[in-house]
């Protein structure tokens, strides 16, 4: 049986060994020192055509083990055929954020530490300088974020004619980025003839084009797991007016229960007025998204690591991909428009087995983006009753049938965003446990 969690992987399948995917010995070796023993559904569905040199589209979320499913194979191929002539880059690896970038890195370094090749990595935020430098080492593999790799490329710095293998990380992500323009200048600096893999966390049509566009005859792979959010996750509800948003906030953050929080907003905006509201308070905080600089990113991070800050508030891009332990509540300030972020976000408390709270915030306009949750997850939120700012219209418009069955449409760039997963429409037990009324700050029952 194949079971997945988004966020948190536990991983049961079929056992085969990595030995029988035929990897190089220094690969295998590399992975026995990381203790992995068992090749992931992902892994060993998609090795054995990407050794063979196929190109592949695959569907996988982060959590699967994509990232080895990839460059495994890659560190392979790489090791096993001479580059011709001078050594230049052979593999790219495209990805649409800082972190992902620095991750895949670094997982390719793990796994090729016994193979004499070289990888480095290209991202925005930063000064230019070390990536240049690291450029001119001729790396074999390169991982890059587009804009930063465009612009070094116009620059004269980078050289792509020898590209045997192209990688697509989270094209989903990058498409939503808008980093299709990007892409297509980088792709058409390419040799034609390479393999492509593009790994993607939903197929959407656009999806689909940009395979059409980049790829020849891919094999498919798809591991779209059971969407399940760990049981060990108490799931709340709090109806409350949006201009009530902020008290309630700062009311929850004070309580004691409350010792390393995660606050999602939709804008960067938002996050940062948040974070100075915050720190106003008195609650030690600061905030993650997009504009601000790796290096400021990256001290954020570490100063909630260490618990030196109790709050990161961010947008989704710390919804991914991030790993940070003792988070003991996950606060959706505001709903997001995909259901599937809320199960990544939520993912991010009651990791390694620990117990985590997650309150989502909703107020009368996200109501159908509530219950686009509730049909994803198919678990019903538990609603929190006895908070200072309770809304009982708000309560009563979730109660009400006019919503259910029906997906709020939220436009974005004028179109409508996707509705929910298909098979994912069953009906959702819509009236919360009338004995289940939890305190915030302390945790519930588990919902299960
Ligand atoms: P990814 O989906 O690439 O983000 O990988 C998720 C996590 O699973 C990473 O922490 C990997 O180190 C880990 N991982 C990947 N493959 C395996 C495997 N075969 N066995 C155990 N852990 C793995």
């Amino acid at each position: 049986s194949v079971v997945f969690y988004l966020g948190t992987p536990r991983l049961e399948f079929m056992q085969q060994s990595f030995s029988s995917l035929l990897l190089h010995t220094s690969i295998l070796r590399a992975l026995s020192d990381e203790g992995y023993d068992t090749p992931t559904p992902i892994q060993q569905k998609a090795i054995p055509d990407v050794l063979s040199g196929k190109d592949l589209i695959a569907v996988a979320q982060t959590g699967t083990g994509k990232t080895a499913a990839f460059s495994l194979p890659i560190l392979h191929r790489l090791q096993a055929q001479e580059a011709r002539g001078r050594r230049r880059i052979r593999a790219l690896i495209l990805t649409p954020t800082r972190e992902l970038a620095l991750q895949i890195d670094e997982s390719l370094r793990t796994y090729g530490r016994h193979l004499p090749l070289r990888s480095a990595v290209i991202l925005g935020g930063v000064p230019a300088g070390k990536q240049i430098k690291a450029v001119r080492q001729h790396p074999d593999v390169l991982v890059a974020t587009p804009g930063r790799l465009l612009d070094l490329y116009n620059q004269g710095h980078i050289n792509l004619d020898q590209i045997e293998v192209l990688v697509f990380d989270e094209a989903d992500r990058m498409l939503d980025m808008g980093f299709l323009p990007d892409v297509k200048k980088i792709v058409s600096h390419l040799p034609t003839k390479r393999q492509t893999l593009l790994f993607s966390a939903t197929m959407s049509s656009d999806i689909a084009r940009l395979a059409r566009q980049m790829q020849n005859d891919p094999v498919k792979v798809d591991v779209t797991p059971k969407v399940s959010v760990p049981t060990k996750i108490a799931q709340q509800v709090l109806f409350v007016e949006k201009n009530n948003k902020r008290a309630l906030l700062s009311d929850i953050l004070k309580d004691k229960g409350v010792l390393r929080a995660l606050v999602f907003t939709r804008t960067k905006h938002l996050a940062n007025r948040l974070m100075k509201h915050l720190l106003r308070q008195g609650i030690t905080a600061d905030a993650i998204h997009s504009n601000k600089t790796q290096s400021a990113r990256q001290k954020a991070l570490s100063a909630f690591h260490r618990g030196h800050i109790k709050v990161l508030v961010g947008t989704d891009i710390i919804a991914r991909g991030i790993d940070v332990d003792g988070v003991s509540h996950v606060i959706n300030y505001e709903l997001p428009h995909e259901p599937e972020s809320y199960v990544h976000r939520i993912g991010r408390t009651a990791r390694a087995g620990t117990e985590g709270t997650a309150m989502s915030f909703c107020d009368a306009e996200e109501v159908g983006l509530l219950k686009g949750i509730e049909r994803l997850t198919r678990v019903p939120l538990t609603t929190v009753e006895n908070h200072p700012f309770r809304s009982s219209e708000i309560a009563e418009l979730r109660q009400s049938g006019k919503a259910v069955g029906k997906p709020v449409q939220h436009r974005r760039n004028g179109r409508s965003a996707p509705s929910s997963r298909k098979g994912s429409s069953n009906a959702v037990q819509e009236k919360p446990r009338s004995d289940n009324t939890p305190k915030f700050g302390r945790r519930s029952r588990t919902v299960r």
